[in-house]
C-alpha cells in the first residue's frame, strides 16, 4: 500500500477547433510538464500524463478508467488551450477519486516581441482555466485547485501536499481497524458510528477478543523475541536491567502484529479495562508499532487510532514524526503557558528529539503488572492537533496548529515520553476554542503533515473542517460553527 505505487493522471483539455497542429503541440508539451514535474522531486507520486481530451466520449472514457484503476490515486487536470465545458459533464459525474485543477500556463512569460494571434491561440489557459473552472464550480464538485506557474518550486511543492492528501483518502477508503476489547466505559467522545464512518471514511472497525491475543502471545516463540529485542537494542537505549518485562512487551508485539497482519489491519486499539489474562499494558510494544507505521488509539479510541494510521501514510517518507497523542496537563505561568502532551504509555517514538530510554515503572492504572515504555522528549517546532469527532450524524475534523518547544522542565519523576506545546493563537483562546468546537482529549499530533493537508482530506472525504489557528476569535468560530451546523443539516 506504499504511496509510491501510486500514480496520479495529468490530463488536458482541448477541442478540435485548433487543428492538427495545435493539438500536437499541447500533448507534447502536457508530455514535458509531467517528465520535468517528475523529476523535480516535489511530487511524492508519479504523475502519468493521459491525454489532450477534446470529446465528451474521451473524457468520459477517461474517468471511468481512473475510477476503476487502482494504481490511480486521483486526476488533475488543466486547460492549454479552450474546452468547452459541457463535453466534461458527464465524465467529472463520474469521477470517484480525489481531483485537482492545476491552473498553470506553458509559457512563464509573455513574449514581447513574438506574440501574436497564433500564439495567443496556442496559450490561452487565463481564459481556458476560466470555462474549466466554471463547470466543477457548477457541479459543486470536491476540488482542489492550485494555481502557479508549474516550474516554481512552491507550485510543485503545493501539488505534491496534496497528492499526499489524496493518497490519504484512498488509504482511509482500505483502513482496517482492530479493536481488542470496547471503549473505556462511560467515556463519550472515544464513542462513534462506526457504519456511519464505514460509509463515509471506508474504515472497517471491527472487534476481537483480548482472550484471543492472549493466545497468540503464549504461542510466540524465544527466538522470536530474541529477535525483536535486538531490534530494540539497535533503536532505543535500555535504562533498565528488567530484560523479563521487556521481553514481555516483545512477545505482545509480536502476537499483535500477528493478528493484524492476518487481518490486513493498520491500526488497533485496547483499553486498560480489558486486560483479561495479560501482565502488562502494552506500551513499548504499542510504540514501536506506531513507528512502524501503525495506528493507535488508547481507551479504545478506534477514531484516533485510524487517524494515525492515515496521518503516517500520508507523510511517508518524511521524517517529523506523527503519533497519537493526548492534551495532559497545563503550565499557566502568565506570559509563558504551554500544554503537556502524554499518555500513560503510548506515544510514537517517531517525535523524540533523541534516542528514546526503555524504562520499567509502576502504573498506577489498569491493576497489571509494572510495564516496559519508552521515555523521551518530543522534538520542538511547528506541528498540528488533530482530533475527529462524531457530532451524531456527521463526522467533524478539528484541527488546531501549535508550536512545540523543548519542554521547558526536565520532570525527572515523569516516567513517560512527553511533548510540550504553544497551541494557537494563545493558551485562553485555544482552550477556548478547541473546547466550543467539541474536540477530544486524544488528537493526532504531526510535524509532518498540514493543516492544508487535512483541510483538503476533510473535503475529499466529505466531512466538516474547523481549523483553529493563529488569525481565530472565539466570535468568528461560534458563528462558523453555527452555520455550518445549519448546513450540514440540509446536506
Ligand atoms: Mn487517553
Amino acid at each position: 500500500m506504499s504511496m509510491k505505487n501510486y500514480e496520479f493522471w495529468f490530463v488536458v483539455g482541448s477541442q478540435f477547433l485548433y487543428g492538427t497542429e495545435v493539438l500536437n503541440t499541447v500533448a507534447q508539451r502536457a508530455s514535458e510538464m509531467a517528465d520535468k514535474l517528475n523529476q523535480s522531486g516535489n511530487l511524492p507520486c508519479k504523475l502519468v500524463y493521459k491525454a489532450t481530451v477534446k470529446t465528451h466520449e474521451e473524457i468520459t472514457k477517461l474517468m471511468k478508467e481512473a475510477n476503476y484503476n487502482d494504481k490511480c490515486a486521483g486526476v488533475v487536470s488543466w486547460c492549454h488551450t479552450f474546452s468547452p465545458s459541457k463535453m466534461w459533464i458527464n465524465g467529472f459525474d463520474l469521477l470517484q477519486k480525489p481531483y485537482c485543477h492545476l491552473a498553470t500556463q506553458y509559457n512563464r512569460e509573455i513574449p514581447n516581441d513574438e506574440i501574436d494571434m497564433d500564439f495567443m491561440n496556442l496559450n490561452q489557459a487565463a481564459h481556458g482555466d476560466r470555462e474549466h473552472g466554471f463547470i466543477t464550480a457548477r457541479l459543486r464538485m470536491r476540488r482542489k485547485i492550485i494555481a502557479g506557474y508549474w516550474q516554481d518550486e512552491e507550485t510543485q511543492k503545493r501539488l505534491g501536499s496534496w497528492m499526499r492528501a489524496a493518497y490519504g483518502a484512498v488509504f482511509s477508503k482500505k483502513v482496517k481497524v482492530m479493536r481488542f476489547g470496547d471503549n473505556m466505559r462511560e467515556v463519550a467522545v472515544t464513542e462513534g458510528d462506526k457504519v456511519e464512518v464505514q460509509a463515509k471514511l471506508g474504515w472497517q472497525v471491527n472487534t476481537w477478543p483480548v482472550g484471543e491475543l492472549v493466545k497468540v502471545m503464549d504461542e510466540v516463540t524465544s527466538s522470536e523475541i530474541d529477535a525483536l529485542m535486538a531490534v530494540y537494542r539497535t533503536k532505543y537505549t535500555f535504562a533498565t536491567d528488567d530484560l523479563e518485562t521487556v521481553r514481555y512487551q516483545a512477545r505482545a508485539e509480536i502476537a499483535m502484529r500477528k493478528m493484524l497482519d492476518a487481518e490486513g489491519c493498520q491500526a488497533f486499539s485496547n483499553t486498560f479495562q480489558d486486560l483479561y489474562g495479560m501482565k502488562q499494558l502494552p506500551g513499548l510494544a504499542t510504540q514501536n508499532m506506531m513507528a512502524d507505521g501503525y495506528g493507535y488509539g488508547g481507551e479504545g479510541d478506534w477514531k484516533v487510532s485510524a487517524m494515525v494510521a492515515i496521518m503516517k501514510a500520508m507523510s511517508e517518507g518524511l521524517n517529523g514524526g506523527t503519533s497519537f497523542m493526548e492534551d495532559y496537563t497545563y503550565h499557566l505561568a502568565q506570559g509563558n503557558e504551554y500544554s503537556l502532551g502524554a499518555h500513560m504509555l503510548e506515544v510514537c517514538p517517531s517525535l523524540a528529539a533523541d534516542k528514546p530510554r526503555i524504562e520499567v515503572h509502576h502504573l498506577g492504572i489498569g491493576d497489571r503488572e509494572p510495564p516496559a515504555r519508552l521515555v523521551f522528549e518530543g522534538h520542538e517546532g511547528p506541528a498540528i492537533v488533530v482530533s475527529l469527532v462524531d457530532m451524531g450524524g456527521r463526522l467533524r475534523l478539528i484541527c488546531q496548529d501549535i508550536e512545540c518547544v523543548k519542554p521547558i522542565m526536565d520532570m525527572p519523576k515523569l516516567p513517560v515520553a512527553r511533548v510540550m506545546w504553544k497551541p494557537m493563537p494563545d493558551m485562553t483562546t485555544a482552550i477556548e476554542a478547541w473546547i466550543t468546537a467539541g474536540g477530544a482529549h486524544h488528537t493526532v499530533l504531526s510535524y509532518d503533515i498540514t493543516a492544508e493537508q487535512m483541510k483538503d482530506w476533510a473535503r475529499l472525504m466529505d466531512i466538516e473542517f474547523v481549523h483553529i489557528n493563529k488569525d481565530t476569535t472565539i466570535d468568528t468560530l461560534e458563528h462558523d460553527l453555527f452555520l455550518s451546523d445549519l448546513a450540514w443539516k440540509l446536506k
